[in-house]
């Protein structure tokens, strides 16, 4: 399970807004215990995807080392990468899936016409073969 308080939801939501109708991308930070996560900040980072971002993001491993110290400046982790699915299901695509790690939560949200619609968290295995849905809370 996974609880994403209501400040970084909001800066999700808005950052995927903005992003439309490229695909936003960013970090999130918080704690993980008993088998609950709570995410207390979201941290937008760049999609660095050199094609088309409309339909596929990328993370600079840069970046995500900055958003992982930045998570141990506050005292928090970093639990999982977020990113939008513009005009498109909240589903984890093969893409997704390769680019993943098990370690991490995934959450996916849907961006329809510029408004949010809905979002899923994804827990991928670790072969990298498939991703099972994590109860989501926001
Ligand atoms: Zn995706």
């Amino acid at each position: 399970m996974i609880r994403i308080e209501s400040e970084p939801w909001a800066a999700m939501v808005a950052h995927a807004r903005q992003a439309y109708p490229d695909e936003c991308c960013g970090a999130m930070l918080g704690s993980a215990g008993d088998g609950a996560k709570t995410v207390r900040a979201a941290m937008p980072l760049e999609n660095a995807f050199e094609g088309p971002r409309a339909t596929r993001y990328e993370l600079r491993p840069q970046d995500l080392m900055a958003a992982d110290r930045a998570a141990r400046e506050r005292g928090l982790e970093l639990i999982g990468i977020y990113h939008s699915h513009p005009d498109c299901e909240a589903y984890f695509s093969q893409t997704d899936l390769k680019n993943s790690c098990p370690w991490y939560s995934f959450v996916v949200l849907s961006i329809q016409e510029g408004r949010f619609d809905h979002a899923n968290s994804w827990l991928p295995n670790a072969e990298q073969t498939e991703a099972a849905k994590e109860e989501l809370i926001y």
